[in-house]
């Protein structure tokens, strides 16, 4: 904990000074962000860093590979659905964007197989990406098999996403629009889904 409660403490002498007003009109108006990102929970890649946003202006929702789960309104307990129902129907975000990421954990579990103390959860979980090991590249070797599919990852959510009716609705109202990127741990490059095709931002 020392460390985290250094952190605070820096974040209370240095940053909140900057910040204070902000936080104050969060506080007093609520928060209206814009965007609702779906990203992996992955140390290493954190939305706000990655686009540089302050307080209030992100809706994020992480899980393990930042997946979108299809349109399913049962019993079971649907964390992700529920923030996606919070940020697009009551706070009315005008963009989603599923962030994706090289040397993924989640699928390179679902790819390579889980290790054995992730069986419990990250292996039934994965398997909603499962549809993305139907279109593995022919002649790929085990790196680009990996990148294929931290593509199709972010593609399937996407996919997924349209399955919620109150989305697909926005969606054709012109009120939200959806986008896919990739972020690269190691150079640092997030690059965009331009149909199938990812595009480094420039
Ligand atoms: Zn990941």
């Amino acid at each position: 904990m020392d460390r985290l409660l250094e952190g605070y403490r820096r974040f209370r002498s240095e940053v909140w000074p900057l910040e204070r007003a902000r936080y104050e009109a969060l506080a007093r108006k609520g928060q209206r962000p814009e965007t609702l990102v779906i990203a992996c929970s992955d140390s290493r890649v954190d939305p706000q860093t990655v686009f540089g946003a302050g307080p209030g202006e992100m809706f994020v929702v992480r899980n393990v590979a930042g997946l979108v789960p299809p349109y399913r309104p049962d019993a079971g307990y649907h964390g992700t659905s529920a923030a996606l129902e919070y940020a697009v129907r009551v706070l009315g975000v005008a963009q989603i964007v599923v962030l994706g990421h090289a040397q993924c954990g989640g699928v390179k579990a679902m790819v390579e197989g889980a290790p054995e103390e992730a069986r419990d959860f990250v292996e039934p979980w994965m398997k909603i990406a499962e549809p993305v090991l139907r279109s593995l590249p022919a002649q790929a070797g085990p790196g680009d098999v990996l990148e294929h599919c931290e593509t199709e990852v972010v593609r399937l959510s996407l996919v997924h996403l349209a399955t919620f009716p109150w989305i697909d609705a926005a969606i054709a109202a012109g009120r939200l629009t959806l986008h896919g990127c990739r972020f690269d741990i190691r150079t640092g490059v997030l690059a965009r889904l331009v149909g199938e095709r990812l595009v480094p931002v420039a």
